[in-house]
C-alpha cells in the first residue's frame, strides 16, 4: 500500500459518475430478485436479509462525507478531529443503543504522552570545511514518515569530525578507528512509490547501516536530503504509551533495530546538497556543532470507540464476535499552505471506509429481533497509522475477555473499487485468508451478496501482519482483515476523497461483512485457526495459551 500521484481529479469524477449510475441500475434489481428470494426463505434467513438491507450507499456516504470532511483535519492521533470523529462514532452507536462497552461511555480512553521538541532549539553548524550557512540548511529527523529515531533525552555535539560515507557503497574494511566519535554523513536512496515491499527492504537495509554506524561509534547520522527543501514530519509531537516506553518502537514488525540504531537527523534542500557534494569522501577537516534539544512532554488521552450489541442466547451471549476499523488518519501536510492547495488528509477511504462501514453495520444489526446468540462488540481503533499502536492497546486491555472472544473482522479499504492491479468490483480480500476458518466464512457470506471473496496470491498473506487484526491474532483470537483495493491512487495522499468512493460497491461490501459477522455470531461452532497451515503455528500456539489445555 504505497502512494502513487493524483489522477486529474476531472478525468476521475466524470468516470465515477458513468460507473455509478451502472453500479446503481444493477443494484436495484438485485434488491428486488433478492427480496423475492427472502419471502421464499425460512425465517433466520429473512431476518438476516431484512437487517442487512439497512445498510445503504446514501447512509454511508452521509456518514462518510463527515468522518472524512476538512473539519475533521485528517483525524491525526492525537488531535482535535480525531477526537470530533470519536464523538461522532459514539453518537451512532448511542443511536443504535449499543451498550456503552469503555470505560468512559463508548470511549476507551488510553492516558498516553506526548513527547515534542522546541524546533528553535534545534542547532546545526560546520567549521573549517566549505562555507555553508546555518540558516540556509534545514533540519528534521524523520526517515519516511516513521519516526524510528526517538531518543529519550538530547544530543550535543561540539567540534565533532565529519566523515563522508556513500550509502551505495559503504566500504566493507570501515573500522571503528575510522569512524568512531565522528558524525557519519551520507545520502539516503528515495522510497519507491507502489511498492511496498521494496520500501520495507529499503527501510531494513537503512536501519542496518544505522545499526552498523552506531556499533562502529558513531554518536549521529546526517543524512542529506536533495529532494525536498524542508523537513516533513520529524518536529511534530510524537504520542507513546508510558506502559510501553523503550520496549519498541512504533512499528516493531517491520524489523527496526530501534535503539541500537544511530540516531539520524535530515538535513534538507538545495544548500546542503551542495555542501555535501563538495566534501571528500571519508574524513574531511570540516567538523559539526550539533545540538538536538530534548523533547519536552505532556499528558494526553488517545480513544478507541467501543459498543456492544448484547446476544441472545443464554449460552453463548458471554461470548463476543468484533467488528472493527481504524478511524484515525495522517493529519494534515506540515509546511503547506491551505490558502493555495489541499494540505490535508482527509483518508475517506484510509480508514473512514471500514470506518462508517462498522457504524452502519451496529446501526443495522441492533434492531434484528432476536439479536444475534453471541454479543457483538463495535470496535474504532486509534493509532493504525502510528503503527496499530490503537489495537495493541485494546489487545493489552480487552474491553471483553480475550478467551470469549471468538473472532474479529477487521476492515480496512473497502471504499475504492481502483485498485492497481485494475477495477476491484464485486470483490473482497482476506488477509491470511487460509490463517482460520473465518476466510471461509466471509467466502459464504459473499457467495449470498454478489462478492467473490477471494484471497490475493501474494499480498493475503503479506498484510496479514498490517492492519488492527494482528494484536487479536497474536493473541491466539481468529483475526481477519478484509479490503477491497490493497493499493489505490491516493493512497496516503490528500486526495484520499469521499468522491472518489464507489458507495454501491461498498455497500454490498458491509452487507458481506454483516452477513458474515452475523454467522459467526449466530453459530455455537467458534471458528478455529488452520492447524494445517504452517503459516497460523503461532497463532494456533497462542489460541492454546489462550484457552489452557482443556479445549485442545
Ligand atoms: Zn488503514
Amino acid at each position: 500500500m504505497r502512494a502513487a500521484r493524483l489522477k486529474s481529479w476531472a478525468r476521475v469524477a466524470v468516470a465515477l459518475a458513468l460507473l455509478s449510475a451502472g453500479w446503481g441500475a444493477r443494484a436495484q434489481t438485485t434488491r428486488a430478485q433478492t427480496k423475492a428470494q427472502a419471502s421464499k426463505a425460512k425465517g433466520g434467513e429473512a431476518r438476516w436479509r431484512s437487517a442487512l438491507e439497512r445498510v445503504t450507499a446514501e447512509d454511508l456516504r452521509t456518514h462518510l462525507k463527515y468522518i472524512s470532511s476538512d473539519e475533521l483535519e485528517g483525524r491525526k492521533t492525537p488531535s482535535r478531529g480525531l477526537d470530533l470523529a470519536a464523538e461522532y462514532i459514539a453518537r451512532q452507536f448511542r443511536a443504535a443503543k449499543l451498550e456503552p462497552a469503555g470505560d468512559d461511555g463508548y470511549f476507551q480512553t488510553a492516558n498516553w504522552r506526548l513527547s515534542a521538541r522546541d524546533a528553535s532549539a534545534f542547532r546545526l553548524a560546520f567549521k573549517g570545511g566549505p562555507a555553508v550557512a546555518p540558516e540556509q540548511i534545514g533540519v528534521g529527523f524523520s526517515v519516511a514518515g516513521f519516526n524510528f529515531w526517538e531518543p529519550e533525552g538530547d544530543l550535543s555535539l561540539s567540534g565533532a569530525p565529519v566523515f563522508k560515507v556513500d550509502y551505495a557503497n559503504v566500504p566493507a574494511s570501515l573500522t571503528r578507528e575510522q569512524v568512531e566519535g565522528r558524525v557519519v554523513l551520507t545520502e539516503l536512496p528515495a522510497f519507491p512509490r507502489g511498492d511496498m515491499g521494496r520500501a520495507l527492504q529499503m527501510l531494513r537495509e537503512e536501519n542496518e547501516f544505522l545499526s552498523r554506524m552506531r556499533g562502529l561509534g558513531a554518536p549521529l547520522v546526517l543524512a542529506f536530503e536533495r529532494r525536498s527543501e524542508r523537513a516533513r514530519g520529524g518536529r511534530s509531537p510524537r504520542v507513546f504509551d508510558p506502559e510501553t516506553r523503550g520496549a519498541g518502537r512504533n512499528t516493531p514488525d517491520f524489523g527496526f533495530g530501534g535503539a541500537q540504531a544511530a540516531p539520524v537527523l535530515f538535513v534538507h534542500g538545495a544548500a546542503g546538497a551542495r555542501f555535501y557534494d563538495s566534501l571528500p569522501a571519508g574524513a574531511a577537516q570540516t567538523t559539526a556543532d550539533v545540538r538536538v534539544p530534548a523533547p519536552a512532554e505532556s499528558p494526553v488521552k488517545v480513544r478507541n470507540v467501543a459498543g456492544l450489541l448484547r446476544g441472545s442466547d443464554p449460552s453463548l451471549k458471554d461470548t463476543y464476535v468484533i467488528v472493527s476499523a481504524h478511524y484515525d488518519h495522517l493529519g494534515v501536510r506540515e509546511n503547506c499552505d491551505q490558502t493555495k492547495e489541499d494540505c490535508i488528509f482527509n483518508g475517506a477511504n484510509d480508514d473512514g471506509s471500514g470506518t462508517v462501514g462498522v457504524v452502519e453495520l451496529a446501526s443495522a444489526l441492533s434492531k434484528l429481533s432476536p439479536r444475534p446468540k453471541r454479543s457483538i462488540l463495535f470496535m474504532t481503533f486509534f493509532g493504525e497509522e502510528l503503527g496499530l499502536v490503537g489495537s495493541r492497546y485494546y489487545g493489552r486491555h480487552p474491553l471483553v475477555p480475550l478467551e470469549k472472544t471468538v473472532a474479529q473482522l477487521n476492515m480496512e479499504q473497502i471504499g475504492r473499487t481502483d485498485d492497481s492491479e485494475g477495477p476491484q468490483v464485486g470483490t473482497l480480500a482476506v488477509t491470511g485468508f487460509d490463517y482460520s476458518d473465518v476466510g471461509a466464512a466471509l467466502e459464504r457470506a459473499g457467495e449470498a451478496e454478489g462478492v467473490r471473496v477471494y484471497k490475493h496470491p501474494t499480498k493475503s498473506d503479506a498484510y496479514f501482519s498490517r492492519s488492527d487484526n494482528q494484536s487479536l491474532a497474536d493473541a491466539g483470537v481468529p483475526a481477519h482483515t478484509a479490503g477491497v483495493a490493497f493499493d489505490f491512487p491516493d493512497y496516503h495522499a490528500v486526495g484520499d476523497e469521499w468522491q472518489k468512493i464507489d458507495f454501491d460497491n461498498m455497500t454490498r461490501v458491509v452487507r458481506t461483512v454483516g452477513r458474515a459477522l452475523l454467522a459467526l455470531a449466530d453459530s455455537a461452532q467458534e471458528p478455529r485457526w488452520n492447524e494445517q497451515n504452517p503459516r497460523a503455528s503461532r497463532y494456533v500456539d497462542a489460541w492454546k495459551k489462550l484457552h489452557g489445555n482443556s479445549r485442545q
